[in-house]
């Protein structure tokens, strides 16, 4: 009730209070997250945006170039997890590159303390993603997400595949995932 009062966009489908801003829709509607998540290009946007935590969303590089769902969802930063991927609104959201490339032998693991740093202290929502969100950017969250919750590694891999299920680190990145658990626990 005090969060209805609080509350100053009503979604056109379900009716329900929002504190965050309502999708335009090619139907000529606003609509919650929620909503238009269920009824609007789902097949697309499951791939691009997975919702992770309340902070965390995890997708791919088409995800990165939807600047008015990103805004519309609060993404204040975004870190892309990729060598050769495009930084497509350097403008309207705060950055991190990491270069690392999709590949068993590289070493993402060097990157998991400023990786970490960099979600842990921004004051908003951030946005990972990599080429397709499976392997690079998937990794760099459960990584985070294991010291951030001091949870186990298949604890938070669970969790995190449960939330995008393409998600696949490949057998490098998974032994290091491994490696790091040893180092925290
Ligand atoms: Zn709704």
């Amino acid at each position: 009730m005090e969060k209805t009062q609080n509350s100053n966009y009503q979604c056109q489908l379900c009716s329900k209070f929002s504190e965050e801003e309502l999708i335009s829709t090619n139907l000529n509607i606003q609509v919650c997250y929620d909503c238009w998540f269920v009824e609007f290009d789902c097949s697309f946007l499951s791939q691009a945006f997975d919702k992770i935590t309340d902070k965390i969303y995890l997708g791919n590089a088409e995800g990165q170039k939807k600047k008015q769902l990103l805004k519309a969802i609060r993404i204040t930063h975004i870190l892309v997890v990729g060598k050769d991927l495009k930084i497509h609104h350097p403008n309207d959201f705060i950055y991190k590159q990491i270069h690392v490339e999709d590949d068993e032998t590289e070493i993402i693991s060097e990157y998991f303390e400023e990786t970490y740093n960099f979600i842990e202290n921004a004051n908003g929502k951030v946005f990972v993603h990599c080429l397709g969100g499976v392997s690079r950017s998937p990794t760099i969250v459960i990584a985070f997400l294991m010291k951030k919750e001091k949870k186990r590694f298949e604890e938070i891999k669970k969790f995190v595949k449960s939330k995008r299920i393409h998600m696949s680190p490949n057998d490098g990145f998974l032994a290091q995932l491994k490696e790091y658990e040893r180092k925290i626990f």
